[in-house]
């Protein structure tokens, strides 16, 4: 069955899908994005996601397409027609097509909606979970504004580039400073030695992740200590345990920073003990758990 891609209003084959090339969002990246992740065919973090969207939109003055319930909508239509159970759902709305002029054109367009899905395996994302990942360091060299969920995403492509030509699966970006920012796609976490979660605060240079949101939720009621702070490479070295986190990477164990390993090596307990408590939190919005599908756990 040939895959299709939602574009501004009509569910095209992904092949015959496209957008104009005056295209803001081509011209400029002037537009914004958000992944989303379904599980059974229910998008997981639905509102969080839905509510950061508003907020990258309002922050670029671009109107919102359509209301979140008719965007849910489509959102669930287009994983069913692709027939997909487990899917990535990946929603880009940019300013619209315009001539090309820098500043905002004078009467704003009509602002361009794309969705693509795409199968996701929530096994190979177990397996992965299983063994851990390796990051790579290196300077942040991406705009001001990260805290927007902008297309433009050139540095963020670099960092993963150069993390990938080192060996390594995520970079870790560092400010001036050398404290570490986040990752190209993910946000960055240490557990330190006394059993603290630390994870750098919210501001303009870091994206603020859904799933971090969801740590921070777990971890209240679990009564793990965090704190929002930056932390240094070597922290990171210093510290028990690393993971990562995204929507699409859940808790992602860290065993090794530059080469040289973090902790044990292996994925540690309390990185372990998230894993578990987010699949639950997934399984209450979802309903899928690995488990009960009879797949691997930690
Ligand atoms: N930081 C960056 C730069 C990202 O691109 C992402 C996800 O794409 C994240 C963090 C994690 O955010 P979320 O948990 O909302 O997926």
């Amino acid at each position: 069955m040939s895959r299709i891609a939602y574009v501004n209003g009509r569910y095209q084959s992904l092949s015959a899908a496209h957008v104009h090339i005056e295209d803001r969002g081509f011209q400029f990246s002037d537009g914004v994005y958000e992944v989303c992740l379904y599980l059974n065919g229910k998008a997981l973090d639905f509102h969080p996601h839905m509510d950061r969207l508003d907020r990258s939109l309002l922050e670029l003055s671009i109107t919102p397409p359509m209301g979140r319930r008719p965007l849910g909508r489509i959102m669930d239509r287009l994983v069913a027609r692709n027939r997909l159970r487990h899917a990535t759902l990946y929603l880009q709305v940019t300013r619209g097509v315009a001539k090309r002029d820098h500043a905002f054109p004078a009467c704003p367009p009509r602002p361009t909606l794309v969705m693509v899905a795409r199968r996701f395996d929530p096994f190979a994302l177990l397996q992965r979970q299983n063994s851990g990942v390796h990051i790579a360091t290196l300077p942040d060299g991406r705009w001001s504004r990260c805290d927007i969920k902008s297309v433009s995403l050139l540095g963020n492509v670099l960092a993963k580039q150069a993390a990938k030509d080192a060996g390594a699966d995520e970079a870790w970006m560092l400010d001036s400073d050398g404290l570490v920012t986040e990752g190209a796609s993910t946000t960055a976490w240490i557990v330190q030695s006394d059993g603290t979660l630390r994870t750098r605060q919210l501001g303009n240079d870091i994206l603020p992740g859904i799933t971090r949101q969801v740590i921070m939720e777990i971890a209240r009621e679990n009564d793990l200590a965090i704190i929002e702070e930056p932390f240094t490479p070597a922290d990171a070295h210093g510290a028990q345990e690393a993971f990562i986190a995204s929507t699409t990477a859940g808790v992602m164990p860290v065993i090794a920073l530059d080469g040289k390993q973090i902790g044990t090596g292996k994925p540690g307990p309390v990185s372990r003990g998230l894993i578990a408590r987010h699949w639950s939190h997934t399984a209450r919005e979802t309903g899928f758990h690995p488990v009960q599908d009879g797949l691997l756990i930690l």
